[in-house]
């Protein structure tokens, strides 16, 4: 195991099971110091397993065979104990709120190189490595869409699809809030086949407006606005068809 800089946190408990998930975040807070000082603080009931600076030094905070407390509520692929499934990373970034910004070169390949060691310890699929907003639309946005999933999904982990042109020209146009039928109803149960914890509906209610920009925030940054343009669905559809291999390839493994 490749070695981390030692930074205990009190705030965990036991697992039931072990991690079968990733979780990624950013700190939201206006320095890393600060951030880790307050996932250190038992007042503050909050932790992660690691936390990775803006300059690549990786803190480990709570051992991955305890439960760190980072998600909270929410549901990915039915796993309504999020903490209980998974590892948590905090990536030090001060976030929406403080002022957003591009992850550094040296955090990422930091990040990418931890998690490259995390998989080598458990057996994580790559359609459970996740965001913080992908498992609580309603109410989180980390890491945000400056996230490079598409670099880490190049790298070996997590699901990353880009659509040929023609896929998303037979797509059509935009389907959004206040629509109804059999468009809404194919979109609503390919996010929750994805993970999202949305019920499949023929109605495009504020809920799946909701998972729609999570997961544009995810996997099509470039539009955060809920509306699921062609180019959104085609990557949804292509994302499925990754994620159905490969739990084809992992059950005959
Ligand atoms: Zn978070």
């Amino acid at each position: 195991m490749t070695s981390y800089i030692d930074a205990p946190s009190p705030n965990f408990d036991a697992r039931r099971a072990p991690p079968d998930m990733l979780v990624l975040h950013y700190t939201g807070m206006q320095t890393g110091e600060a951030a880790l000082a307050r996932l250190r603080d038992p007042e503050a009931k909050v932790s992660a397993h690691y936390l990775v600076e803006e300059d690549g030094r990786v803190f480990q905070l709570v051992p991955e065979e305890r439960r760190a407390w980072h998600a909270g509520r929410g549901v990915w692929q039915g796993e309504d104990d999020c903490n209980a499934a998974s590892i948590g990373i905090e990536i030090v970034n001060p976030g929406h709120e403080f002022g957003y910004r591009a992850f550094p070169e040296a955090q990422i390949a930091a990040v990418i190189a931890l998690i490259s060691d995390i998989r080598s310890r458990w057996t994580i699929a790559d359609n459970r490595i996740i965001a913080h907003s992908d498992l609580a639309p309603d109410r989180k946005e980390d890491p945000g869409e400056l996230f490079p999933w598409k670099r880490l999904a190049e790298a070996g982990h997590g699901l990353w699809f880009e659509p040929a042109a023609e896929r998303v020209q037979a797509l059509g146009g935009l389907l959004q809030k206040g629509d109804q039928g059999i468009g809404p109803m194919v979109l609503s149960a390919g996010l929750h086949r994805l993970g999202y914890g949305l019920k499949a509906s023929g109605d495009y209610d504020a809920a799946v407006e909701t998972a729609v920009r999570a997961f544009q925030r995810h996997w099509r940054p470039a539009r955060i606005d809920g509306v699921a343009d062609g180019e959104t669905r085609a990557r949804l559809v292509g994302l499925l068809q990754i994620a159905s291999a490969e739990s084809v390839t992992g059950f005959l493994n």
